[in-house]
């Protein structure tokens, strides 16, 4: 099942995408959504971030291949930082290059979207608060990254959360491709099954720390491949199984 939220005539919904129509939905993922009679047709809508998360929870140096890249040591527990809210964007929409920064770098990410409010969940149960997969580009100053000491301002920025195109429901997470496409060449390319930590180890590691809300996202970290993106570039994360999320930068 593959869930969308989208927007028409000023108003914003959630739906079912089966095909090329969308089965309108009421509710919201707290809730839980509810198929209503009402179809738009998916080329008549403008598809926004699939979910609102409270939060972003992102995870560095989770890829063997990334943290070889850079020359770091496996790290023994995950590395976690933050996105706020007012980060999120959609497929389609504009990444801003800030002006506080010289170095803008795309990272291709898996997202797990959680699905049910989850505190102390056991390994072996983590993937029932999990209610699917999106594509994630995280979104990085690099340039402002070390000489911060940590990394809120270099992943805070506004529109450094690209979420989409949506949130697929069935879908194992645990050997699927990723690849980072910049203006049709291909810069990122690997498999989940990479991951040092993987889903279920992060939702309940993660659940130990922070309560997760429905909606929230877990950005599951980069493979190796990591570059800038100059204004005018197109940057398309692909997700097997998923889809692609595509956004350009000005
Ligand atoms: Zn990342």
């Amino acid at each position: 099942m593959k869930i969308v939220r989208y927007e028409k005539n000023g108003r914003e919904f959630y739906g079912f995408l089966e095909g090329p129509s969308i089965v309108r939905a009421e509710g919201d993922l707290a809730q839980g959504l509810a198929r209503t009679a009402h179809k738009d047709a998916l080329a008549e809508v403008r598809l926004l971030a699939p979910c609102v998360p409270t939060k972003g929870v992102c995870i560095g140096l989770n890829y063997r291949d990334h943290a070889m890249e850079l020359g770091l040591a496996l790290p023994t527990a995950p590395v976690v930082f933050l996105k706020p809210s007012t980060s999120l964007i959609g497929p389609g929409d504009w990444i801003d290059y800030p002006e506080l920064s010289h170095r803008v770098d795309y990272e291709a990410e898996l997202v797990a979207v959680i699905g049910r409010k989850a505190k102390n969940v056991p390994t072996e149960q983590a993937l029932e608060y999990v209610l699917g997969y999106t594509c994630g580009n995280d979104v990085t100053a690099r340039d402002l990254q070390p000489k911060d000491g940590q990394w809120t301002v270099a992943k805070s920025f506004d529109t450094f959360m690209a979420l989409g195109p949506w949130i697929e429901t069935e879908l194992d997470p645990s050997d699927l491709k990723i690849r980072a496409i910049l203006n049709g060449t291909q810069k990122q390319s690997s498999t989940t099954a990479n991951l040092i930590f993987d889903v279920p180890h992060l939702v309940s590691w993660l659940s130990r720390i922070m309560t997760l809300l429905p909606g929230d996202v877990i950005m599951t970290g980069t493979p190796s491949g990591i570059g800038p993106m100059q204004k005018g570039d197109e940057i398309a994360i692909e997700i097997e199984g998923i889809g692609t999320l595509s956004n350009k930068v000005r």
